[in-house]
C-alpha cells in the first residue's frame, strides 16, 4: 500500500480495514457471479456501528460528521470491498433527521441505528423524466388518511434489501404550480407492507452487482402519517440529502482510486519483462504517478466539501465538484491499473476488472458529469441555462 500522510480518522480507518480483511476478493467475486447481496458484510458493518455514524447520539448513533463517514467508505473501497450495497443506510436517514417530525425521528432513527430497520432505498429517478426530476409522474393523491400512489420508478437500488424507502412523488401536477420544483412531496414507504399490496419490485441486471430495481406502483396506500415535512416541499428535502450523497460517493471513488494505484504500483515493482521491472519504464510509471496526483487533488476537494457540509455551510457546488473530480480520477486510475497489468488486468481473480466496472458507474450516478458541468456553468459562472 502506498504511504499516505495526513489521513484523517486513523483509528476509524484502521478498524474498517480490519473488518474488510474478512471479506477478501473471493467473497466479492462469488457475489458478482451470482448477483447476490453481501448480507454478511452489511451485517458486520452495521454491528460495528459504521452505518449509523451520522445518526446523533440521542438516537443511539455516533453523532459524527461526514468527514468520518467518508473515511469509512474510502477504506471499504480501498480494501477492494464495495459500500454500494449499504452506503445509503448512512445518509438516507438524513431526510428524516432534518425534515421528519419528532415522532418519526423517535420511531425510526433508533431502529436504523441498531440495524433492526434498514432505510437504504430512495426512489427519485423515473424512466420518462431522467435527470429532469421536476417532470416525475409518480403521483400521490390524498384520500382521507392515505395517499394513493400510482406510477413507476427506475434504478431504485437496494429496494429488495430495505425495510423503508424514501419516495419522491408529485402531489400537485406540474402545470398547477408556480415553480416546477413545487408540488412534490416525500413519503416514507414501508416496503414490508407495500410489496404485493400495490408495489411490485423488478430487479434489473446490470454490468455490476448493485441490486438495483424497477418499481411499479398501482394504487399503493401510504398513510398520511408517513409524509415527511410539508406537502409540496419534497424537492428541497431531497436536494438537501443529495449533497451528503455526492460527497460520500466521491469518497468511494477516492477509495477505488487508491485500490487501483496500490495494485498498479505493486505490480509494476514486481513484474519483470525484458529483464527489468515494468515500473522502471516511464510509459508505465508516469500514468501511475499521474493517477496519484489527480486522486490527491480530488481527495482534497472531497475533504473540503465534507468539512463545509459538517459546518452547515452551503456546499452544493463543492459536493458536485468533489464527485466529478473523484469519479474521473478513479476512472483514470482504473484504466491505468488495467494497462499496467496487461492481460492479467482482465482476469477475474485479480479483482481489477470487477472494480473497473464498478467505478465506471460514478460518472453517471448519482448525478452525471454533464449535469455537474451545467451546475457550475450556470450557478457559479453565471452562464445562460440550456434547459
Ligand atoms: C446502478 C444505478 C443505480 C442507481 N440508483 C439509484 C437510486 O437508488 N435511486 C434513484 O433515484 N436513482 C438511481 N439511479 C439513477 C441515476 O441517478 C441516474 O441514472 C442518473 O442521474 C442519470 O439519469 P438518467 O439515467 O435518467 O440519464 P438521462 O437524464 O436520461 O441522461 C442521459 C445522458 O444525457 C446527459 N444529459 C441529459 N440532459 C442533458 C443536458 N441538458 N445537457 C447535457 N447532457 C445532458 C446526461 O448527462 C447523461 O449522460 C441509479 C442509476 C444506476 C445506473
Amino acid at each position: 500500500m502506498v504511504a499516505d500522510k495526513d489521513m484523517s480518522h486513523p483509528e476509524i480507518r484502521d478498524a474498517v480495514r480490519r473488518l474488510c480483511a474478512g471479506y477478501p476478493g473471493e467473497y466479492w467475486r462469488e457475489l458478482d457471479r451470482t448477483r447476490a447481496y453481501p448480507t454478511e458484510f452489511v451485517e458486520a458493518l452495521t454491528e460495528a456501528g459504521f452505518l449509523s455514524i451520522l445518526i446523533p447520539e440521542e438516537f443511539g448513533g455516533s453523532g459524527l460528521g461526514l468527514g468520518a463517514a467518508t473515511a469509512i467508505l474510502e477504506e471499504i473501497h480501498r480494501s477492494g470491498c464495495n459500500g454500494g450495497a449499504c452506503h445509503a443506510q448512512m445518509y438516507t436517514m438524513g431526510t428524516i433527521l432534518k425534515h421528519g417530525s419528532p415522532q418519526q425521528k423517535a420511531e425510526y432513527l433508533p431502529k436504523i441505528t441498531s440495524g433492526e430497520i434498514r432505510l437504504q432505498a430512495f426512489g427519485v429517478t423515473e424512466p420518462t423524466s431522467g435527470t429532469d426530476t421536476t417532470r416525475i409522474r409518480t403521483f400521490a393523491k390524498r384520500e382521507n388518511d392515505c395517499y394513493i400512489v400510482n406510477g413507476q420508478k427506475i434504478w431504485i437500488s437496494r429496494a429488495e434489501h430495505s425495510d423503508l424507502m424514501v419516495l419522491l412523488v408529485r402531489t400537485t401536477p406540474r402545470d398547477d404550480v408556480v415553480k416546477p420544483s413545487d408540488g412534490m412531496s416525500v413519503l416514507l414507504v414501508d416496503l414490508r407492507q407495500a410489496v404485493g399490496n400495490g408495489l411490485t419490485i423488478r430487479p434489473i441486471r446490470t454490468m455490476i452487482n448493485h441490486a438495483t430495481t424497477e418499481l411499479f406502483f398501482d394504487n399503493l396506500e401510504v398513510p398520511v402519517a408517513n409524509l415527511i415535512g410539508e406537502e409540496g416541499k419534497g424537492f428541497r428535502y431531497i436536494l438537501d440529502g443529495m449533497n451528503a450523497e455526492r460527497v460520500l460517493i466521491a469518497s468511494e471513488c477516492i477509495g477505488d482510486g487508491r485500490f487501483f494505484i496500490d495494485r498498479a504500483a505493486a505490480y509494476a515493482r514486481e513484474r519483470s519483462v525484458f529483464g527489468r521491472p515494468i515500473g522502471e519504464n516511464q510509459g508505465i510509471q508516469f500514468p501511475i504517478s499521474r493517477a496519484y496526483v489527480q486522486l490527491s487533488a480530488a481527495s482534497e476537494m472531497v475533504s473540503k466539501a465534507a468539512r463545509m457540509f459538517d459546518e452547515g455551510k452551503p456546499c452544493g457546488t463543492e459536493a458536485n465538484m468533489a464527485k466529478m473530480l473523484a469519479s474521473e480520477a478513479s476512472w483514470f486510475a482504473a484504466d491505468t491499473c488495467v494497462q499496467t497489468h496487461g492481460g492479467f488486468g482482465f482476469a477475474e481473480e485479480y479483482d481489477i476488472e470487477r472494480k473497473f466496472r464498478e467505478t465506471r458507474l460514478y460518472q453517471v450516478a448519482p448525478i452525471s458529469t454533464n449535469l455537474i458541468l451545467s451546475h457550475v456553468g450556470t450557478h457559479v459562472l453565471d452562464l445562460p441555462k440550456s434547459f
